[in-house]
C-alpha cells in the first residue's frame, strides 16, 4: 500500500524518496492520534458546549511539541521540509477521529501555501522564521489563518465568476509605506489564536476580481481586533470567528500581493484566475482527504459496533444486511480516497506542485542542509527580481487545459469526500440505532463535524458547477456560467 501511495502521489521519478517520507508521516500521525487526539477529542468537544469562548490552548501546545506546525515548512525557511503531499495523508488520519483538530493544522498550512503561491518568498521567510522560533521556544505556537469570507460574501469570494457580484466590504487603500485596511472577515478558522492572518481585501470594491490585495496582518497591529466566535454545530475544537479591521495600517513589507499594481502580459483578472485556481486545487484536495478520513472513521465506528453487538443470537457482523451496509460504507471510503489521490496526483504532475516534482529540485530542497540553503539560496530567492520572475513564470507556464483539469478533480475530490463522509455517518447512525445517538459512541460528533465539510472551500453546490464548467472548458464547449 505504501509503495502504491508514493507512486500515486508523486509520479515515478521521486516515488522511492517519497515513500520513506510517507512512512514517517503516517507513523507520526498514528502516534499523535494515540497520544493526543484519541484521549482528548471527546472532552474538548463537550467543553465547548459549556464554555463557548474556550480556546484549545493545550492542544496547540501538544501539536507544537510534536513539531506539526513546522513539519511541512520548506527547509530553506527553517522547517523540516516534508513534502506537502504527505500532509493530505496526515489529514486523513487525524480527521478519521477529529476533524476540528485536523483543520487547525491544515488551515495553518493553507496560509503558508497562499503566500508561497504568490512567490513572495521574503514575506514567507519572515512568517516561517517566526513559526520556527516559537516552536523552538516551546509553549504557545505561532500560527497562520486565512481570511477571505466576509459577512455577506462567502461563496462569492471562492469563485472568480461570482466575485464581482458579491457584496464585499474589505478594502485596502494604498498609502505611503503601506496599505490602509478596513472591513470585517467572518467565519475565520484559527483566527482567534493565530499570530499571522492572510487577508484578502480589494483596492476597488466595484472591480474586486481585478483588484485583490493580499496582506499579512500580524496580531497586535493597530486597528485590528477580534470579534465574536461563532456558535457552530461541529468542529468545535477549531474556533471560527470574526476579524475586524478599522483603518488598520499594514506596512509594505507585509504586502503579499497587489494584483492591480503588477505589470504582467496577462491581465489582472487572468492572473487572479490562475492563482485562485492553484490555491483551490490544493485546498480542496485537503478537504477531500478530510472527507476520506471521516468516511473511514464512521466505517470504523460501525464496524466496532457490529463486532461487539448481537442481533438475536448472532453477532451483528455475521448478519447479511449488516454486512451489506458495511460493504457500502467501505466502498464510500475507498471512493473518497481514490478521488483525492487522483486530484493530488494531477496537482503533482501538471498542477501547482509540478515544479517541486523535478527530481533535481526535490533532492536539492530535501537533502541540502538547511543552514546551507538559508545562507546561499535564500538571499537569491528573496530578491525582488527573482520573486517577480518566479510569479511570472508560473503565470506564463499555466496551461489552461491543465488548470481546468486540476480544478475539476479538486472539486470532485472535495464534494465526493464531504458527501461520502456525511453519508457514512448517517449509515453508521442508522445501523447503530439509539447507541449511535449517544455522544460516547463518537458517531454523532463525526456527523456534526462532517456536515461543515460540505460548506467550506466553496459549498458543494458551487464545486459541482465548477466541475461541470471545467469539463466543458476542457472539451472546448462554451456554456453560460452561474446564470450570468
Ligand atoms: C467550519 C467552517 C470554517 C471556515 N473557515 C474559514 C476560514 O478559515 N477562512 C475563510 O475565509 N472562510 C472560512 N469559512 C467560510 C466558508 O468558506 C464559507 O462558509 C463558504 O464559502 C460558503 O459561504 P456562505 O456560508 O456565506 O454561504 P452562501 O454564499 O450564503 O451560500 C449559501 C448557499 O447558497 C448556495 N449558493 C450561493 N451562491 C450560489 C450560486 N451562485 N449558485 C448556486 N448556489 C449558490 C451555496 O451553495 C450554499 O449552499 C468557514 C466556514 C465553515 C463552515
Amino acid at each position: 500500500m505504501l509503495d502504491e501511495q508514493s507512486d500515486i502521489v508523486a509520479g515515478s521519478k521521486i516515488a522511492s524518496s517519497l515513500q520513506k517520507e510517507i512512512e514517517e508521516v503516517l507513523q507520526l500521525a498514528h502516534r499523535f492520534k494515540e497520544e493526543v487526539v484519541l484521549p482528548n477529542f471527546s472532552q474538548y468537544d463537550l467543553h465547548v458546549f459549556k464554555d463557548l469562548d474556550w480556546l484549545p490552548e493545550e492542544f496547540l501546545k501538544r501539536a507544537a511539541a510534536f513539531g506539526l506546525f513546522t513539519l511541512w515548512l520548506p527547509k530553506i525557511f527553517g522547517g523540516k521540509g516534508y513534502s506537502p503531499q504527505t500532509m493530505a495523508l496526515f489529514n486523513e488520519e487525524i480527521a478519521s477521529v477529529c476533524l476540528g483538530m485536523a483543520n487547525i493544522i491544515a488551515v495553518h498550512y493553507l496560509g503558508i501555501t497562499i503566500v508561497s503561491v504568490t512567490s513572495n518568498f521574503k514575506l514567507l521567510n519572515t512568517i516561517c522564521q517566526e513559526v520556527v522560533r516559537a516552536e523552538k521556544l516551546g509553549g504557545f505556537p505561532c500560527l497562520v489563518s486565512v481570511a477571505a469570507t466576509e459577512p455577506d460574501a462567502g461563496t462569492d469570494v471562492e469563485e472568480l465568476e461570482l466575485i464581482d457580484r458579491g457584496t464585499l466590504i474589505c478594502k485596502a487603500i494604498k498609502k505611503e509605506g503601506g496599505y490602509l485596511l478596513s472591513g470585517t472577515k467572518s467565519f475565520i478558522s484559527n483566527g482567534h489564536f493565530s499570530t499571522w492572518h492572510i487577508v484578502t481585501a480589494y483596492a476597488d470594491l466595484k472591480r474586486p476580481s481585478q483588484t485583490p490585495v493580499l496582506l499579512a496582518v500580524k496580531k497586535g497591529t493597530m486597528g485590528f481586533s477580534l470579534g465574536k466566535i461563532e456558535r457552530k454545530m461541529g468542529q468545535k475544537v477549531c474556533p471560527t470567528g470574526e476579524l475586524i479591521f478599522d483603518n488598520c495600517f499594514v506596512k509594505d513589507e507585509h504586502l503579499c500581493l497587489d494584483l492591480s499594481a503588477l505589470k504582467m502580459a496577462k491581465g489582472a483578472r487572468e492572473v487572479n484566475a490562475i492563482l485562485l485556481n492553484d490555491i483551490l486545487s490544493l485546498s480542496r484536495v485537503g478537504v477531500g482527504a478530510f472527507g476520506a478520513g471521516m468516511a473511514r472513521g464512521a466505517y470504523q465506528c460501525a464496524l466496532d459496533y457490529a463486532k461487539k453487538e448481537y442481533l438475536g443470537k448472532e453477532r451483528a457482523i455475521d448478519v447479511e444486511w449488516v454486512q451489506s451496509i458495511l460493504a457500502s460504507m467501505l466502498q464510500n471510503f475507498l471512493g473518497a480516497k481514490s478521488a483525492y489521490f487522483q486530484a493530488m496526483r494531477l496537482n503533482a504532475k501538471v498542477g501547482p506542485f509540478a515544479s517541486m516534482q523535478n527530481p533535481i529540485v526535490y533532492r536539492l530542497l530535501k537533502w541540502l542542509p538547511s543552514s546551507l540553503q538559508q545562507r546561499v539560496l535564500l538571499p537569491i530567492l528573496s530578491t525582488s527580481s527573482v520573486m517577480a520572475r518566479a510569479l511570472s513564470d508560473r503565470i506564463k507556464k499555466a496551461d489552461p487545459f491543465y488548470c481546468h483539469q486540476t480544478s475539476l478533480w479538486a472539486s470532485h475530490a472535495k464534494t465526493l469526500g464531504a458527501d461520502l463522509a456525511v453519508k457514512n455517518c448517517q449509515l453508521a447512525i442508522e445501523l447503530m440505532g439509539k447507541i449511535g445517538l449517544r455522544h460516547d459512541a463518537k458517531i454523532e460528533k463525526l456527523l456534526r463535524d462532517a456536515k461543515l465539510l460540505q460548506i467550506y472551500e466553496g459549498p458543494n453546490q458551487i464545486n459541482r458547477l465548477n466541475l461541470f464548467y471545467s469539463s466543458m472548458k476542457m472539451a472546448g464547449e462554451k456554456v453560460k456560467e452561474y446564470d450570468s
